[in-house]
């Protein structure tokens, strides 16, 4: 089984999955680069029914995404570090900031939108990539891909 536990730099807020993400995507938006202090962030995406468990508290920032539709992230109000969010688009699913992961061993990045977006060195070459926001053509390839490489979630 792999290790899906995670948690914020100073260790207050905790999680565990119990089943593989639907998808992992790097997003090249402003909006993530300036939430990262980077030029992408990474989202591991799973089904709600994926969470086992998540303690903490958190501290929420709400922000209209291009959609139209809120996103609303989760950070910890001791050490900053953003580690969950929720996109009202998809309100069955959550998704968890990579990098937040005790171990990236098993992740598998195969899908990044906003390309246009990104800075000269942040593409990462990936087959399902978007130069904008993600349509339904690329999430349907990027759960296939990811089936196929974690053994995924239905
Ligand atoms: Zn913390
Ligand atoms: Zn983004």
């Amino acid at each position: 089984m792999e290790n899906y536990k995670g948690g914020c730099l100073c260790g207050s807020v905790r999680f565990e999955l119990n089943e593989p993400p639907i998808w992992i995507s790097a997003c090249h938006c402003g909006t993530c680069r300036k939430r990262t202090g980077s030029d992408y962030g990474v989202s591991v995406v799973v089904d709600q029914s994926g969470v086992k468990e998540f303690t903490g508290r958190t501290k929420t920032h709400t922000r209209t995404g291009d959609s139209g539709k809120d996103v609303i992230y989760e950070f910890c109000p001791e050490c900053g570090a953003t580690v969950r969010w929720h996109i009202m688009l998809a309100p069955g699913r959550q998704a968890f900031a990579a990098g937040a992961f005790d171990d990236m061993s098993w992740m598998a990045i195969l899908g990044e939108m906003y390309t246009a977006e990104a800075a000269p060195w942040g593409p990462l070459g990936c087959d399902a990539a978007r130069p904008g926001p993600p349509d339904d053509d690329w999430r349907a390839a990027l759960i296939e891909k990811t089936k196929m490489a974690l053994g995924g979630a239905p």
